[in-house]
């Protein structure tokens, strides 16, 4: 029967958030493979363990995911193990899980740290839906276009960012979600000089302007206000206007009648008209 990999988040920054059922995983499997291993075995010795270990990173993933898994399908057990956080979130662990469930090998998640989820409850913003979107493409062409396919998202966004492209993030995003764009900027979280910027996009940049920002960050961006469905827009009069024109109206008259009926300013409207030469 084919051993479990066993997902185990380690802390982003304070050592105290290893909870007891991670620590006992970790005492109890065969080996652990990690994505660095001197990382892994800092927290190890911090633990009191010895383990096997062997290294799955990013440039590694074929070779060392299918020995991970040779050895899970002869009955070892394995504990994953990521920098920091939760394996599988934006790291490479998502590829030896999807492994696992191709080779109906069972994976089973302890809970823990998760750099996402610290961020978004303390970001301020609404949390009842949201969107996770990871590291931005690092093409700028590629990731504008992905952020312009965010225009209209009404959900919180939430993004990972390494502190060297900070200022270009947020000045893209400025130029896509606006100045007015609330933002939560979560930085160092857990750790000694934990901060959480909670301002807007146009404060953020300033915030940033000068030296270049240290830390890990987590961005959690406000979603777009929802519009009312079914509400009128200014164009949507001025469709209905230039209707009632059509069927004789007078300018004032058919302002006055498509204000009423679509709930908008007969003065907005009027203005608009004129400019529009209806
Ligand atoms: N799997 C991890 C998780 O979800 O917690 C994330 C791994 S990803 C490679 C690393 C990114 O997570 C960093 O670039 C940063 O955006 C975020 N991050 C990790 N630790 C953090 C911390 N203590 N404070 C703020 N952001 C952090």
């Amino acid at each position: 029967m084919a051993g479990t990999l066993y997902l185990v988040p380690t802390p982003i920054g304070n050592l105290g958030d290893i909870s007891r059922r991670q620590a006992e995983t970790l005492e109890a499997v065969d080996f652990i493979a990690a994505e660095d291993t001197r990382v892994t075995l800092k927290l190890l010795n911090h633990l009191g363990l010895k383990k096997p270990l062997v290294s799955y990173y990013r440039h590694n993933t074929d070779k060392a995911g299918e020995q991970v898994l040779t050895r899970l399908l002869a009955g070892e057990s394995c504990a994953l193990c990521t920098d920091a956080g939760t394996p599988a979130i934006s790291d490479p662990g998502e590829d030896l899980v999807a492994l696992c469930a191709q080779n109906d090998v069972p994976v089973v998640s302890i809970p823990g740290p998760c750099a996402l989820i610290t961020a978004l409850s303390v970001s301020g913003l609404p949390t009842g839906r949201f969107t996770f979107e990871g590291f931005l493409p690092m093409n700028k062409k590629n990731r504008r276009t992905h952020l312009e396919s965010l225009r209209g998202e009404e959900r919180t966004m939430i993004f990972y960012e390494a502190p060297h492209k900070l200022r270009s993030t947020l000045a893209d995003l400025l130029e896509v979600f606006g100045p007015d764009r609330p933002i939560a900027l979560c930085r160092e979280l857990t750790k000694l000089h934990e901060e959480v910027v909670r301002t807007t996009l146009a404060g953020a940049v300033e915030q940033y302007r000068g030296a270049e920002p240290r830390g890990e960050f987590v961005l959690v961006l406000s979603g777009a206000q929802p519009t009312e469905e079914g509400e009128a827009t200014l164009d949507d009069g001025l469709a209905l206007v230039g209707r009632l024109r059509e069927e004789g109206s007078s300018l004032k008259d058919a302002v006055k009648q498509a204000a009423r009926e679509l709930g908008l300013s007969k003065n907005e409207l009027y203005t608009a008209a004129l400019e529009g030469q209806l």
